[in-house]
């Protein structure tokens, strides 16, 4: 029997007549696009984070480039971002025409060094062919950035900070929630993140009430929100959510804190159990993860992988190659060794079987196995 990476079959089987309920619902009503379950998820997502303003809108990809135009950023303006990351976080950027500029991470959580940032932000002023405008922090696997950090350094040299959280919907840190920790958060609604629909769609969170305007025009083809919706004030996007996407995921937020409180369970079951030669997750003081990944460390990833699939467990690496590394970004002349924490982690980490509902005997299993292959 193989194991299931995740198990999107098992979510649905257990709230399957709340999720056909609410798909009918729209189906009935017959407002396929903006109809009314687009703002009662927006109203249940800002309470949820506990900010004054979400949008809704077409995917995680989307919910970066928004802000990111809403902002005017351009050609020649400078985001500082981490290359170790899922491809769309620099993408958005380099879409929009303004320029990536990444930054190192921190070897414990994955995510970008404040450290690092500070030095990279000189560099950009000292070499004066881009303006520093923003920095794009991702909340990797789960788990936030350090906002304290990043957002004094944004502070001080009057960086606006876009918070790309697709992976870590709601994660706590400080008291408060992942998505409401910078001026805007973004997140994604993909299937397989932590909290998803049934394909695709993301969400937006701010508490600028002029940011929020703005992005909602640019939402839809840059129209007015107030005056004549045929005469567009700019240019933007086509990037609603449907309708079916909303209702189905107000139906997923209501058992979402559920599911976490499982996958914590499942990530603190292979805490136990993994030896010594695992590196496993490190979770900060005043932190908590939604476990989109569980994602560990080992000497020797291809025997690992290798001894994984032989016995019907899978594993998934995330990330092989660090987007400065991609060929893609070649025009932006980075080096290997530019990056020397996210190269290093990218030939080591891979992820294990991860989702709410895993069972004990599997968790075991696939410890038994991980053990067995990194200790021989
Ligand atoms: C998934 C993801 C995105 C993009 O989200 P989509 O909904 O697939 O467009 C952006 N950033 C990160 C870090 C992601 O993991």
């Amino acid at each position: 029997m193989t194991i299931p990476f995740i198990n999107l079959g098992a979510q649905y089987n257990i709230h399957k007549s709340a999720i056909d309920h609410a798909i009918h619902a729209v189906l009935d009503h017959g407002q396929y696009i903006m109809g009314p379950e687009v703002a009662i998820l927006e109203s249940a997502l800002a309470d949820y984070i506990g900010v004054k303003h979400v949008l809704a809108c077409s995917s995680g990809t989307d919910a970066l480039v928004l802000p990111l135009m809403a902002r005017g950023l351009t050609k020649g303006d400078a985001v500082f971002t981490t290359p170790f990351t899922f491809f769309a976080s620099a993408e958005a950027i380099s879409l929009i025409g303004a320029t990536p500029v990444f930054v190192d991470i921190d070897p414990e959580t994955y995510n970008l060094d404040p450290i690092d940032l500070e030095r990279k932000i000189s560099d950009v002023k000292s070499h004066g062919s881009l303006r520093p405008k923003a920095i794009m922090p991702v909340n990797l696997f789960g788990i936030a950035a350090d906002f304290n950090k990043i957002n004094s350094v944004a502070d001080k040299h009057q960086l606006f900070v876009i918070e790309d959280s697709a992976q870590s919907f709601g994660a706590p840190f400080h008291g408060k929630k992942a998505c409401g920790l910078a001026h805007v958060g973004a997140t994604s609604f993909y299937p397989a993140k932590p909290l998803g629909c049934y394909g695709d769609g993301g969400a937006i969170f701010t508490n600028d009430e002029e940011l929020y305007k703005m992005m909602k025009s640019l939402r839809v083809h840059g129209q007015s929100t107030e005056g004549d919706k045929y005469d567009n004030k700019r240019i933007g996007l086509n990037a609603r959510m449907d309708t079916i996407q909303a209702a189905i995921l107000i139906e997923k937020l209501k058992f979402y804190d559920m599911e976490i409180q499982l996958r914590n369970n499942v990530a603190k079951q292979y805490g136990t159990l993994l030896c010594e030669q695992v590196k496993t997750p490190t979770i900060p003081h005043n932190q908590g993860s939604v476990w989109a990944q569980y994602s560990i460390q080992v000497k020797n990833r291809a025997r690992l992988t290798r001894d994984l699939a032989s016995v019907n467990i899978p594993t998934a690496i995330f990330y092989p190659i660090p987007i400065h590394l991609s060929t893609a970004f070649q025009h932006l002349g980075y080096q290997k060794g530019d990056f020397p924490v996210s190269e290093k982690i990218a030939n080591h980490i891979v992820s294990l079987p991860m989702h709410p509902y895993l069972e004990s005997r599997q968790i075991e299993d696939i410890a038994r196995a991980v053990n067995q292959s990194v200790s021989t």
